[in-house]
């Protein structure tokens, strides 16, 4: 038995666990540090107190160890399940049990996919979501970036230091990012557009080859030996529609912005879970907040 349990182990979760702990209460965390968006973003560069940007592995790392000091406790498991009882919650993962007084979702989003033939059968095999994980698989070769945003900005900066060519194919316009990004993007040498691009299929055997793509009606190909694809991020919201909590009309889970409290008393909710700007500093803002607010609602 927990004081609380805390699922999800990005700044939010991470934030909360180092506050419910310092706090006084028996804290776990349930997730793995290394799959939150937090450690896959590479370099933050807007995150306050480190001039020079920090890698997000660090920051998990010093996140979770900062939790630790105060006595949090963490185990890289997954839960599948979340059931009320009378005073309690019972938390299910594949092979075990947890049960806590209040319980806190910080279950982060997860990549958004293109959703065509190719993708899913070439992942891991030239397709990527992860520019930081995979990019230095693509030395000196051509890779392709699908997107529109941020996210595909920030790829297209990585992977022009890495790989010969960079292409990016955009359903937009045009590229909608932070200005010294677009300003970056603008002095690079090996980087090519392709705006109104539909795509249609990503072609390969053993790994990618090329992609298919439409602008208009006009079908066209382009050679590529990777396909990062940057299409932003959905909300991990499973465990709370499961558990009948209130959602937003966005999808977000719902919560009071004051003190992060969903619709079910002992659950609160912190994080890109619960909409918002979808940033590390607003992730941490709310997990401290949910975690102040657990340790009000448990006395
Ligand atoms: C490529 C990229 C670049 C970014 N750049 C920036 C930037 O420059 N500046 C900025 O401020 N933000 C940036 N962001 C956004 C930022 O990383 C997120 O807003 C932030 O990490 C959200 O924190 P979170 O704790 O809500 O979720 P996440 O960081 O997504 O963490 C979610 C956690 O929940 C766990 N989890 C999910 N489901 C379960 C389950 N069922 N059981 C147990 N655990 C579960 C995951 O394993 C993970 O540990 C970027 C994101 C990406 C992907």
């Amino acid at each position: 038995m927990h004081d609380v349990v805390i699922v999800g182990a990005g700044p939010a979760g991470l934030t909360a666990a180092m506050y419910c702990a310092r706090g006084g209460k028996k804290t776990l965390v349930l997730g793995n540090i290394y799959s939150s968006q937090q450690s896959m973003g590479g370099l933050y560069e807007n995150y306050p107190g480190f001039p020079d940007g920090i890698q997000g592995i660090e920051l998990s790392d010093r996140m979770l160890a900062q939790a630790q000091k105060y006595g949090a406790e963490y185990q890289e498991d997954q839960v599948e399940k979340i059931v009320p009882l009378r005073d309690t919650f019972r938390l299910k993962t594949e092979n075990w049990q947890y049960e806590a007084r209040a319980v806190i979702l910080a279950m982060g989003a997860s990549h958004r996919t293109i959703g065509v033939p190719g993708e899913k059968e070439l992942t891991t095999r030239g397709v990527s979501y992860c520019v930081h994980c995979d990019g230095a698989l693509f030395r000196g070769k051509a890779v392709a970036i699908v997107g529109y945003g941020n996210g595909a900005a920030r790829a297209i900066l990585y992977l022009a230091n890495i790989a010969e060519k960079v292409h990016l194919l955009s359903s937009r316009d045009k590229l909608v990012a932070e200005p010294v990004y677009l300003d970056r993007i603008k002095k690079l040498t090996n980087y090519t557009s392709t705006f109104g691009a539909e795509i249609t299929e990503i072609l390969g055997d053993q790994f990618v080859t090329s992609v298919e793509y439409k602008v208009g009606n006009t079908p066209r190909s382009l050679k590529a030996d990777g396909v990062f694809v940057e299409m932003g991020m959905q909300p991990n919201t499973e465990l709370a529609t499961a558990l009948g909590l209130e959602m937003t009309p966005g999808g977000f889970v719902k919560v009071n912005r004051l003190n992060q409290e969903t619709s079910m008393p002992g659950i609160f909710a912190a994080g890109d879970l619960t909409g918002g700007r979808l940033q590390v500093a607003t992730a941490v803002g709310s997990g401290a907040s949910a975690a102040i607010s657990a340790l009000q609602y448990l006395g």
